[in-house]
């Protein structure tokens, strides 16, 4: 199913590697072979005399002994972007969920989620990653928080696999389950035996989505924690709520620290009404946090970006969920943070650049895939994005990194390497011969999904007409 890979050198760009010790090249040779970063050196044109030149009549562009040629001039080339957060199974719910009354992002995915087959837990997972290669994205963490039995957890792992990104599954409960009813814990630690490492290619892990102290009792969370701990998985969970009295101004982390549920292995989200003494606490036990600045911003307010930074805690960005306002546009969610850190803490902490490490290599970090990508570094996978920096909206451009920030787009991106494997080229995403397009199969899904619902009576669309706005009801879970 997937384009293959094949040897790579991406001749003459500007490298924004990412790498503390690599740092940028404005003329770099990037070498790619089996699907790793092979050398990264100053751009020698004797060794690839004709690399700048135009492929003759006839001729595959510049081939050099297997090694196909991508010519960088005039491009910046960047470690792929990661994502620490994203629900994939609720991508068919974009343009279902909006402003209007009754289509607000939980009345919809409750009505719709009792209602997905397999084929749509494929087709949405295959869509929103179909939107990460577009993006530029080349890992992302799915918090699957509609897991009503093996099948669903197994329909989204062969759709992380097919698309060609890497990547975590994080195994959730299915949707709305009662407070009182823990997550598949057998199935879980069935897990990696259903899907050993050499099913996996190398490009996914595993973890659990749990609802953890703010939405479940002791009774369940103490099972799940103890649980994913024995069987060494890492724990996400949303962290959206107080746990002390309403208004104190905290989201009770500190609560949890004493509950010993915080630690290197816990990835809390969002975290956006943290008190100093949360962020003390997050950052005392290296808890990781993923920060939705677009849908936080949407319905919960500002993310803590600079509070979490300057007290040394590992912050992540993540997407989150398609189905609120937001796209794989990374660095148009780049640009917002960066306007709105500046103007609401007046801190210069926030540059673009610092942005550009968060949407990487701290990604990496926060997935323990620091080893693996993050970064252009010899001996990391290759996991690419080539941007046309003479593209109007980039010219005349100064630092590059504060060009793509500034006033860069998704049209930029001229090409998306992920794992070896070409997978955007020239502009267009890559399917192999003979693969459905998933975003014509998500679509025809998605109506199918619509129908289902309406005939059973669970889901009826606001009448044509009714333009009457409608406050969103709350953050994502
Ligand atoms: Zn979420």
């Amino acid at each position: 199913m997937l384009p293959k890979r094949t040897d790579l050198l991406i001749s003459g760009t500007y490298l924004i590697s990412m790498d503390p010790d690599v740092g940028d090249l404005p003329c770099a040779d990037v070498l790619i072979g089996d699907g790793r970063i092979v050398d990264v050196r100053p751009h020698d044109p004797v060794a690839h005399p004709d690399a700048h030149q135009p492929a003759a009549p006839g001729r595959r562009p510049a081939d050099h002994g297997g090694v196909t040629v991508i010519d960088g001039t005039g491009t910046v080339t960047l470690p792929g972007f990661v994502d620490t957060h994203w629900h994939l199974w609720n991508s068919l719910l974009r343009g279902t969920v909006g402003d209007r009354p009754g289509t607000d992002y939980f009345t919809v995915k409750r009505a719709l989620a009792p209602h997905f087959e397999l084929d749509d837990f494929y087709w949405a997972a295959r869509l929103g990653l179909a939107e990460a290669v577009s993006g530029g994205i080349t890992t992302v963490h799915n918090f699957d928080h509609n897991v009503r039995g093996p099948e669903d957890a197994d329909a989204n792992i062969r759709a992380h696999l097919d698309s060609g990104l890497r990547g975590r599954f994080s195994y959730g409960p299915p949707d709305s389950a009662a407070p009182d009813s823990p997550n598949d814990l057998d199935d879980l630690a069935a897990l990696r035996a259903r899907w050993p490492a050499a099913r996996l290619d190398g490009r996914l892990d595993f973890g659990i989505a749990v609802r953890g102290p703010y939405r479940t009792p002791p009774e369940v969370y103490e099972r799940e924690w103890a649980t994913a701990r024995s069987l060494g998985l890492p724990i996400t969970m949303h962290c959206d709520r107080c746990l002390r009295e309403e208004g104190c101004r905290s989201c009770g982390l500190t609560r949890l620290e004493e509950l010993g549920l915080l630690g290197e292995d816990v990835q809390v989200i969002h975290a956006v009404h943290a008190g100093e003494q949360d962020i003390r606490a997050l950052a005392r036990t290296r808890t990781r946090v993923s920060l939705s600045p677009m849908t936080e911003m949407r319905t919960m307010g500002f993310p803590l970006l600079t509070e979490l930074l300057d007290a040394g805690v590992r912050v992540s960005l993540s997407l989150d969920t398609l189905a609120m306002p937001t796209s794989a546009d990374i660095l148009g969610h780049l640009r917002a943070i960066v306007s709105v850190e500046a103007a609401r803490t007046g801190s210069a902490t926030v540059t673009p650049r610092r942005l550009l490490r968060l949407a990487t290599l701290d990604g990496a970090h926060d997935l323990g895939l620091q080893d693996v990508t993050g970064s252009v570094t010899p001996g990391k996978r290759a996991d690419l994005v080539i941007l046309r920096s003479t593209d109007i909206n980039l010219t005349p451009s100064g630092d590059p990194a504060e060009a793509l920030v500034y006033t860069g787009q998704i049209d930029n991106i001229d090409t998306v390497i992920a794992d070896g494997r070409v997978l955007k080229r020239h502009g267009r995403r890559v399917l192999a011969d003979g693969e459905p397009d998933p975003v014509a199969m998500a679509a025809a899904h998605r109506d199918a999904l619509l129908r289902r619902a309406a005939a059973a009576g669970d889901w009826r669309p606001p009448a044509a007409g009714d333009t009457t706005a409608a406050r969103e009801t709350g953050p994502d879970r």
